[in-house]
């Protein structure tokens, strides 16, 4: 019997899960291991709370738990309850699907200033990630600064414009919809370094912004390239949405809405004033041959009190696994990082692509195992269970799980999905004590 770690139980971890079961069957045995009680990843931790439709994939992950030789072990931190040597020894293979769950820092004078934040801090906040449950972002301010031109940063300035209502069908986390709803936003900027042709915006989440109750998106019509540059990028999707922003300029502000105001060709060159941020120097660019934004010397400010970098993620590092630290990412070739050691999904290529990009990816990997022919005796799941009733760990089973899922159901507010439990110590309390559940 092949014994197999998945560490992370994000899609990436998952679809190795199903990528191993198609190639052995039942001649696997899958433990997978994440250090929160709760499993998938950045499904629940990271998706807008808006977007339920694309949480609906975890049924497709449940039923990988189902039939299948798969079991989940949470509330298990690897470094902390377990050391990697010992994992590998227990397993043949050790997956790395442990995602990237770090903020790439800003890197520009005044950054550490209280007001800014990284968006996996922001979005862990809002989708009440127990990392950053306690965040209190600064949200007593008129204007916000939210640094990249990916979904990301539509996510976020989506979730602070969208009202109570547009917000009800959500899993917005009780403490966050509080603050949101409550704060004096009025502008959103939307910063680029790049042009309007660079964006990494799908054309699906920039759309979304044009049909918001109380906000407006709106574009400097100046910043837009010639009317049918478009036509010769090759991707349609870019296409598409480029022709969003060009509707976007048609709009003009509107009495008491908000405005989302895309500012392009701006590159962040200082956080702005005194104890907490209150603005945001940028500096013009253009593009050099390469495509890339160098900056023309001219400077400019906007007011923000909140300036939220979406900026890309990093991986956390293992002590003992081989770190890529410039890309932020693990050394590895094709997902091989050593014998019997594999990364996968954002640990492996670094936070690009969508959900189902990680399906291939997980296959991948699941045949690179097969072709690897490891063998030889190993404890696997026995051996893990002596390690952590020897250590006193209470590993959550994915029967737990169901039980804080179901909790967490039972205590939603009328018309959404669930209310979520921000600290680990309430997911424990709501499995050992099964409220709520059926
Ligand atoms: P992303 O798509 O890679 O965008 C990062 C943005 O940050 C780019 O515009 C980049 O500009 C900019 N940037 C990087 N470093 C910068 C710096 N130092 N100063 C200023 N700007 C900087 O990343 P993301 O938005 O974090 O998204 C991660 C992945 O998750 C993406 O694949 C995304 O599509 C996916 N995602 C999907 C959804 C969805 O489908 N609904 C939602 C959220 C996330 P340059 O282009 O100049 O480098």
């Amino acid at each position: 019997m092949l014994k197999v770690a998945i560490i992370g139980s994000g899609p990436a971890g998952y679809y190795t899960a199903e990528g191993l079961l198609k190639q052995f069957g039942s001649g696997v045995e899958i433990d997978i291991i994440d250090r929160l009680p709760t499993p998938f990843g950045l499904i629940r931790n990271g998706v807008a709370p808006d977007h339920q439709s694309i949480k609906a994939v975890t049924r497709r992950y449940e039923a990988t738990q189902i039939g299948g030789n798969v079991r989940f072990y949470g509330n298990v931190e690897i470094g902390d309850a377990l050391g990697m040597d010992e994992l590998r020894q227990l397993y043949h293979a050790v997956v790395l699907a442990t995602g990237a769950p770090q903020d790439r820092p800003l890197g520009i004078p005044g950054d550490h200033k209280p007001g800014v934040i990284g968006a996996a801090a922001f979005v862990g906040w809002y989708n009440g990630h127990p990392d950053h449950a306690n965040l209190n972002p600064p949200l007593d301010t008129e204007a916000v600064a939210i640094i990249g031109n990916g979904n990301v940063a539509l996510d976020v300035a989506r979730v602070l414009v969208k009202t109570p209502e547009e917000m009800a069908a959500s899993d917005l986390t009780r403490h966050a919809a509080e603050r949101i709803h409550d704060s004096p936003i009025r502008t959103i900027y939307v910063i680029g370094r790049r042009g309007p042709l660079q964006v990494h915006f799908t054309p699906k989440e920039l759309g979304e912004l044009g049909a918001l109750a109380e906000a407006v998106p709106l574009v400097e019509p100046g910043q837009l390239p010639p009317e049918g540059a478009e036509r010769y990028l090759d991707d349609p999707g870019l296409r598409k949405a480029v022709g969003h922003l060009r509707q976007f300029a048609q709009r003009r502000p509107e009495e008491g809405r908000r405005q989302i105001r895309f500012v392009f060709h701006a590159r962040p060159q200082a956080v702005l004033g005194g104890n907490r941020a209150e603005g945001l120097r940028l500096e013009r660019t253009r593009l050099d041959e390469a495509g890339q934004a160098v900056g023309t010397g001219e400077v400019f400010d906007l007011p923000a009190g909140l300036v939220i970098s979406c900026i890309g993620y990093r991986t956390l590092s293992i002590p003992g696994v081989p770190f890529d630290n410039e890309r932020g990412r693990f050394l590895n070739e094709d997902g091989v990082i050593a014998p019997g050691l594999y990364c996968v999904g954002w640990a492996r290529r670094g936070p690009t692509g969508t959900i189902g990009t990680n399906r291939p990816d997980g296959f991948v990997i699941a045949e690179k195992i097969a072709a690897a022919k490891l063998s030889g005796e190993r404890p696997g799941r026995a051996g893990l269970e002596a390690l952590l009733r020897e250590r006193d760990v209470w590993a959550v089973t994915f029967d737990d799980w169901k039980r804080i899922d179901a909790a967490e159901i039972a205590r939603a507010r009328i018309g959404a999905p669930r209310e979520k439990f921000v600290s680990v110590e309430d997911m424990l309390g709501a499995a050992a004590s099964g409220e709520g559940a059926e």
